[in-house]
């Protein structure tokens, strides 16, 4: 029998060494969770997670980044690497959890969740770890800055963080599902994440005499309008989209027509084909319009991150270690929210899945809490794909 039979053998080993750990992991979210840092200022987060690492002997690889971690667990022989991810990221909120171990940074909070993804990692990891004499191959680990800014993810790739990797995983914690129940699904998970700025030339003049004027602003009230048809008359009701203009500036004062017109708005899509149409639709249908009012537009785009994409091959790795783990998977919705995860899924297949942790908020909002008893099966699964991905291709 091979090594890799013994540990598929083990499913509830995995669930029940979780189970053991979880006081360690709490602890560890916790400390995150009093001391949230902003993207790309992680570097206490940083310092605790390396140490945490070290403690447990695993292999610290060089990254060249002042934040983030790249530690690898090396099997007993020779064969593929599989990574695992997680966010370490805060936001910019107050909270207002009135939990014993709620932030004591002002105006920083833990809202998402990040600290929870870190230590379920950090569980799988110290797990693994324990049976790495039995793995085939190696387990990659990334501990991502700056999700929260969507940019993190390009640059751990860019220092490397995926050379030789051939498949990765990672998760979002999802409130609205209970512990011990995963949300899962091939294909478009998480909305693609684009910006662009109309901005809508006119000819200023008095309020009183608009004839002489060409007004901007009636311009472009019809522009924000008009361009929603670009979903809902352009894009095939088979397919999602969301086009929303977030902001409008115009004019100084109540009896001047203004010379300009600026709208802001973001654009999320979740196949290639309708992001890729987007830029040219938006555009024509504010010009369109900014013409019919004698006025003239211009759309500046803002390319921002992809959509989350599962690969086939990915989500049954996950689906069978859940299985093995007795887990709930459900069909996983989507969320027209955007992760940077998807940047690695564009280099190597990968699977993104929900983990429910029975939360009461949104993400994101300054009342957000989870809880932590998903730290178990999270650490277990996680620990079980590696080792089902490192032994895919017998
Ligand atoms: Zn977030
Ligand atoms: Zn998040």
């Amino acid at each position: 029998m091979s090594t890799a039979g013994d540990l598929k053998l083990l499913p509830k080993q995995w669930l029940e060494e979780a189970k053991v750990l979880f006081p360690v992991l709490s602890e560890f979210r916790r400390e995150l969770h009093r001391h949230p840092e902003l993207s790309m200022q992680e570097v206490e987060t940083t310092r605790k997670i390396k140490a945490f690492l070290a403690e447990e002997g695993i292999t610290l690889l060089p990254l060249d980044m002042p934040v983030g971690v790249l530690a690898e667990i090396a099997g007993a022989s020779e064969g593929p690497t599989v990574a695992l991810r997680a966010d370490i990221d805060a936001l910019p909120v107050q909270e207002e959890t009135g939990l014993p171990y709620a932030s004591i940074e002002a105006g920083r909070m833990h809202a998402c969740g990040h600290d929870f993804h870190t230590a379920a990692i950090l569980g799988a990891a110290v797990l693994l770890k324990r049976h790495a004499h039995k793995l085939r191959g190696k387990v990659r680990l990334l501990f991502q800055p700056a999700e929260e800014k969507g940019t993190g993810a390009r640059v751990m790739i860019e220092a490397g963080a995926l050379e030789g990797v051939e498949a990765i995983f990672g998760m979002h914690n999802k409130p609205e599902l209970p512990v011990g129940t995963i949300g899962l699904s091939t294909g478009p998970l998480m909305a693609s994440v684009d910006g662009f700025k109309i901005k809508v030339h006119g000819k200023g003049g008095h309020a009183a005499v608009p004839d002489a004027a060409i007004d901007p602003i009636v311009a472009a009230s019809a522009i924000v309008g008009g361009i929603q048809t670009a979903v809902s008359r352009n894009t095939s009701p088979f397919d999602r989209a969301v086009v929303s203009i977030c902001s409008f500036h115009s004019g100084t004062t109540w009896n001047v027509i203004p010379d300009v017109a600026v709208l802001d708005g973001t654009v999320r899509t979740f196949r290639q084909e309708v992001r890729h149409d987007m830029p040219d639709r938006l555009h024509r249908i504010a010009m369109g319009i900014a013409a019919g009012y004698g006025a003239e537009a211009e759309l500046s785009w803002f390319s921002g991150i992809p959509s989350v994409d599962n690969d086939a091959a990915a989500v049954e790795t996950v689906r069978n270690a859940a299985q093995a783990l007795k887990l709930k998977i459900t069909e996983a919705v989507p969320s027209a929210g955007g992760e940077d995860f998807a940047h690695y899924q564009e280099k190597v297949p990968g699977c993104f899945i929900w983990m429910g942790t029975s939360g009461t908020e949104e993400w994101h909002h300054p009342k957000f809490t989870l809880n932590e008893e998903a730290l178990i099966p999270g650490a277990a699964l996680f620990a079980l794909t590696a080792v089902q991905a490192l032994e895919k291709d017998r």
